[in-house]
């Protein structure tokens, strides 16, 4: 059983390595960010009440953060573990989860606040199932278009550069004490997130001492023959991507 948290400040990639921890391992991956998203996108009493929170950077309350988390793994479905993104992120959400739960280590992923503006504006959301995108390293097939059901990327609500700022306070003020929390207790294993995100999953195993990160291999001749599809002339004489 593995139980771990992952911290960093917005863009530093705790999404994605959480999703690549939890499919490699059998973790159960609580990101509770899309929670909160999936409810306003869904229209739902809860998505009603922490719509204008969101939209404005600011945390939602402990008590609704809490309740997804405690109903979340209430559910008992993690019987290899969880990797959990996004919480605890205020010093009253820390003691509730260390009340409640024993974790095995805190990732904590390291980027400089003059990184995060280029990233975070880089972000794309696909409209229809939510999945994301970036513009920098994980670009869509189709510009604008979700590889996986064809929906509107769009830019989070969120990501603009006042909405960035309000967070980024948010993220100093509230979630650093955090961070010193779960220091005290040495669960914490700070990485640098500014490497390649490959680099960065293999260092976050050999930190954790879990097994190695192996790239799927298909994924980068793919790419490259997909590259190499889009740059050429497609039937109308226009290159196959506009093509298709
Ligand atoms: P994220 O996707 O992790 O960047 O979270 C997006 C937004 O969801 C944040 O700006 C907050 O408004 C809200 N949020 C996510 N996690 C929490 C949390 N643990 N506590 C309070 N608000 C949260």
């Amino acid at each position: 059983m593995r139980k771990y948290v992952i911290m960093g400040v917005q863009g530093s990639g705790k999404g994605t390595h959480s999703q690549l921890l939890a499919a490699d391992l059998d973790l159960v991956n609580i990101g509770v960010g899309d929670i909160l998203r999936w409810n306003v996108q869904n229209h739902t009493k809860l998505g009603a009440q922490i719509r204008r929170t969101m939209a404005a950077g600011a945390l939602v309350g402990d008590d609704v953060v809490e309740g997804i988390v405690r109903d979340r793994l209430a559910q008992h479905d993690w019987n290899y573990g969880f990797v959990i993104d996004g919480f605890p992120r205020s010093v009253r959400q820390a003691e509730f989860f260390l009340e409640s739960y024993d974790i095995d280590g805190v990732i904590y992923l390291d980027l400089p606040d003059s990184e995060v503006q280029r990233r975070v504006m880089a972000r794309r959301l696909c409209a229809g199932c939510g999945m994301d995108y970036s513009l920098i390293d994980n670009s869509p097939r189709e510009e604008g278009r979700c590889d996986a059901c064809g929906g509107e990327l769009v830019p989070r609500e969120d990501d603009t550069e006042e909405v960035l700022a309000m967070r980024l306070r948010e993220y100093h003020q509230k979630t650093n004490p955090v961070l010193d929390i779960f220091r005290r207790k040495e669960y914490v294993v700070t990485i640098d997130s500014r490497p390649p995100k490959e680099e960065v999953q293999q260092t976050i195993r050999a930190r954790l001492g879990l097994p190695a990160y192996h790239p799927p291999a298909a994924a980068r001749p793919a790419e490259a023959a997909r590259r190499a599809e889009a740059a050429q002339p497609g039937e109308a004489g226009q290159p196959a991507e506009a093509a298709r």
